[in-house]
């Protein structure tokens, strides 16, 4: 290809890039900080590595058999409609999940229509993924376990800039098969501690996987019909 034609052809392909992902430069930032990607945190030893980037063989969709249909490029995967992806492996136990996402800039959309995802923990306890820069967050904001507790402070970045979910599970504990300790989470988002062991009173958080709360569940991510990315997701089981 000429120089001149390489050109036209990024001159074509740089506004559709845009326009799929959004340009920021309209969006008041609070702090220089929260426009600069928070740096990825590679797994450490003895993770399980959910999704590195190349491609996503741990991930189905949520039926549990159907292939992953999700779109990988430049080391993210990104929601495509169609239903969300869970991982192939169950995971039960207490652990820390590593998550890390970028939402599109939507400013067309508002609420929970605006760059909606999420992580559920076992399939069943939703961390929220949301555009909700600047609010002041509720229950359903991101950072917030889904309609069970509103984060402690607002920790988002800008949208399309990316940001990270540490959470550390703490599974339900049953005894005659009664729940004697409901699940626990504490969650750190982009280094600030959004949870502290946080009981959660549901066995689902809405649109979770359900079943039994006392067997492990998979980590799911959400398909909300927004085109929310994920990359560098690991997990880390307790000793
Ligand atoms: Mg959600």
């Amino acid at each position: 290809m000429t120089l001149a034609r390489s050109l036209a052809l990024l001159a074509f392909l740089a506004p559709t890039l845009l326009a799929q992902y959004g340009s920021i430069a309209d969006v008041k930032l609070a702090k220089p900080e929260d426009g600069k990607d928070q740096p990825s945190t590679p797994a450490p030893a003895g993770a399980v590595v959910l999704f590195d980037g190349k491609g996503l063989d741990a991930w189905v969709k949520t039926d549990g058999k159907s292939p992953a249909h999700w779109k990988v490029a430049d080391g993210a995967m990104e929601v495509v409609k169609g239903g969300g992806l869970m991982t192939k492996d169950k995971f039960g136990g207490n652990f820390k999940l590593h998550v890390e996402f970028r939402v599109p800039y939507e400013p067309q959309n508002k609420g929970q229509a605006r760059a909606n995802s999420g992580v559920y923990v076992q399939g069943r306890y939703e961390v929220q993924v949301l555009d909700s820069y600047g609010l002041e967050s509720k229950n359903n904001d991101c950072g917030a376990i889904y309609e069970v507790a509103a984060p402690k402070v607002n920790a988002c970045k800008a949208p399309t800039v990316w940001q990270a979910y540490d959470i550390e599970f703490t599974a339900p504990v049953f005894k005659d098969g009664k729940k004697a300790e409901p699940a626990k989470m504490t969650v750190t988002h982009n280094g600030v501690k959004i949870h502290e062991e946080v009981s959660i009173p549901v066995d689902n958080t809405r649109a979770g996987l359900g079943g039994d709360p006392a067997t492990p569940g998979p980590i799911m991510l959400q398909d909300h019909g927004n085109p929310v990315q994920y990359r560098n997701v690991w997990l880390l089981p307790a000793k």
